[in-house]
C-alpha cells in the first residue's frame, strides 16, 4: 500500500522535472523564435518610419515652394527657378517610389505606383492637391505605424507572460526536486552520518542500533534511489559484521577439537558463579571428568583415533548438560563441568548418568582397554561444603578425581574431609 503511494509520488516528481524541462525548452526556443519576429517586424516599422520622413521633408518642400508661388510679384525669373526647384523635389519624390524599402503591394508602394507624375509648368492648384494627397498618405503611414507599434507592444506582453508562466513551471519543478531530495536524501543521509559517527565511537555495541537505524530509513517515506542503496548497504555491513563476531565470540570461547567450552572461558564463569553462589548463598558444584587409560588408547591407535573419542565424549557431556551447566575440555583428557545453583547430590546424580552413557557407549577399540571398556572417572565438589573459593573448588573436584582414579577408576566420588586427610597422610 505504502509501496504504491511512493510509486505515484516519484511518478509525480518524474511529471514535474518533465514538464520543468519542457518548459526551460520553450522557453529557449520560444526567446530565439520570438527575439527573430521582432526583430523584423521592428525593421519594419523602422522602414517606415524613414519613408514617413522623407514624405515629410518632400511635403515641407513642395509646402514651401506652394507658398512662394502665392505670391503675386514674382518675376518670370524667380518662377522659372521656383519650376526648376519643383522639378528637383518631383525627382526626389520619384526616388522614394524607387527605393527598396517601398514593398510594391504595401498601401504606400499602391498610392506611389498610381500618383500621376507633376508634368512642368506646375501651377499651383496641382501643387495643393499633391499637398493634401501627401497629408494623407503621411496620415495613414502614421496611423500604421502607430497600429504597428501597438501590436508589437502587445505581442511582447504576451511573450512576457507567456515566459513567467513558463519560469514558474521551472520554478515550481526545480524547487520540488529541491525538497523532495531533501526529504528523500539530505536528512535521512545526515541521520544515517550521525549513527554512522556514534557507531564509530562505540563498535561493535552500537551496530545492532546502526542496522535498526538504517533499516528504518529504508521503511520510511520513500528514500531515494541513493539513499537506499546506501542504507541497505550499512545493513548489511552491520550484519555482516555482527555476524563475524558472533563467529568470532564463539571461537573465542570454543575448544576445536570437542567444541566444548575452552578452558578461558570456563575460568571466567566459574569465578562469576562463585561469587554469585556468594552473594546468593546458593550452590554451586563442578564435575572434574578424566579419561581413563586413554594414553594406552592413543598409544595404540593413535591421535586420531583418540580425538574421536574425546569429541564423541564432549558430545555426550553436552547432551547430558542443562541449559546453565558449563561444560568445558579442562585440558588434555580432562573435562569440568561447572553446575551453576546446583547441590552436591544433583551434580553426583549428573555425573553418575554421565559416567554410566559413556560406560555403555561402543568406542571403537574400546574392547582393547583395560575391562574392555573406554571408561571415565568423576571427582565432584560443592561450594560452600567442600571449596571456599573457585581454585579450592577445582582442587578438591581433582582430589576426589585422583581418589576415584585410586580405587580403580570408572566412578563418580565426591570430595570430602577424611579423603583430603588421608590425602595428606598418604603423602
Ligand atoms: P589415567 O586413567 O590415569 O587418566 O590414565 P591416562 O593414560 O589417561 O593418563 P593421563 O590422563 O595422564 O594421560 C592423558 C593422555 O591424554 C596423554 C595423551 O596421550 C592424551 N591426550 C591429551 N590431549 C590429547 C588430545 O588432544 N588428543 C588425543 N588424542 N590425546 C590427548
Ligand atoms: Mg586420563
Amino acid at each position: 500500500m505504502k509501496h504504491g503511494s511512493n510509486t505515484s509520488g516519484k511518478g509525480f516528481i518524474r511529471l514535474t522535472v518533465l514538464f520543468g524541462f519542457m518548459a526551460l525548452l520553450l522557453v529557449a526556443g520560444g526567446t530565439a523564435w520570438f527575439g527573430a519576429f521582432q526583430s523584423s517586424r521592428l525593421r519594419e516599422i523602422a522602414s517606415d518610419q524613414a519613408l514617413r520622413m522623407r514624405l515629410v521633408e518632400c511635403r515641407a518642400r513642395i509646402s514651401s515652394i506652394e507658398q512662394q508661388f502665392g505670391d503675386g510679384t514674382l518675376s518670370a525669373g524667380r518662377q522659372m527657378e521656383l519650376q526648376s526647384k519643383l522639378r528637383i523635389e518631383c525627382a526626389r519624390f520619384s526616388e522614394i517610389g524607387r527605393s527598396a524599402e517601398v514593398q510594391p503591394e504595401s498601401v504606400l508602394g499602391q498610392w506611389l505606383k498610381h500618383r500621376k507624375p507633376l508634368v512642368a509648368p506646375v501651377s499651383r492648384e496641382s501643387l495643393q492637391l499633391m499637398i493634401v494627397d501627401l497629408d494623407g498618405m503621411i496620415e495613414q503611414m502614421n496611423a500604421r505605424i502607430a497600429a504597428d507599434n501597438d501590436s508589437l507592444a502587445a505581442s511582447l506582453n504576451w511573450y512576457l507572460a507567456f515566459i513567467t508562466i513558463l519560469l514558474i513551471i521551472v520554478v515550481l519543478a526545480a524547487g520540488r526536486l529541491i525538497v523532495s531530495n531533501y526529504r528523500h536524501s539530505i536528512i535521512p543521509l545526515h541521520q544515517l552520518s550521525q549513527r554512522l559517527t556514534l557507531l564509530n565511537c562505540n563498535l561493535p555495541e552500537s551496530l545492532h542500533d546502526t542496522a535498526e537505524a538504517a533499516e528504518t530509513l529504508l521503511s520510511g517515506e520513500e528514500p531515494s534511489a541513493e539513499m537506499r542503496s546506501v542504507s541497505e548497504s550499512v545493513v548489511s555491513m552491520c550484519h555482516d559484521i555482527e555476524e563475524k563476531n558472533r563467529k568470532l565470540d564463539e571461537l573465542h570461547i570454543r575448544d576445536e577439537k570437542t567444541n566444548l567450552y575452552n578452558y578461558r572461558h570456563f575460568k571466567e564463569h566459574l569465578i562469576i558463579d562463585v561469587e554469585r553462589a556468594r552473594r546468593l548463598k546458593g550452590d554451586i558444584a563442578l564435575a572434574m571428568i578424566d579419561i581413563d587409560h586413554f594414553k594406552r588408547y592413543n598409544d595404540r591407535y593413535g591421535h586420531v583415533a583418540g580425538d574421536r573419542v574425546l569429541a564423541r565424549i564432549a558430545e555426550i557431556i553436552r547432551e547430558e548438560c542443562r541449559m546453565t551447566d558449563i561444560p568445558s575440555r579442562f585440558g588434555g583428557d580432562e573435562f569440568a563441568v561447572l553446575f551453576p545453583k546446583t547441590d552436591r547430590a544433583t551434580a553426583l546424580e549428573i555425573s553418575e548418568r554421565l559416567r554410566s552413557i559413556i560406560c555403555d557407549e561402543p568406542f571403537e577399540y574400546e574392547s582393547n582397554q583395560p575391562g574392555g571398556q573406554l571408561t571415565v572417572s568423576i571427582g565432584v565438589a560443592s561450594w560452600l561444603d567442600d571449596a571456599t573459593d573457585g581454585t579450592s573448588l577445582i582442587t578438591n573436584a581433582d582430589k576426589a578425581l585422583y581418589k576415584a582414579k585410586h580405587l580403580g577408576r570408572n566412578m563418580v566420588l565426591a570430595f570430602s574431609k577424611p579423603l583430603e586427610v588421608e590425602e595428606e597422610e598418604g603423602s
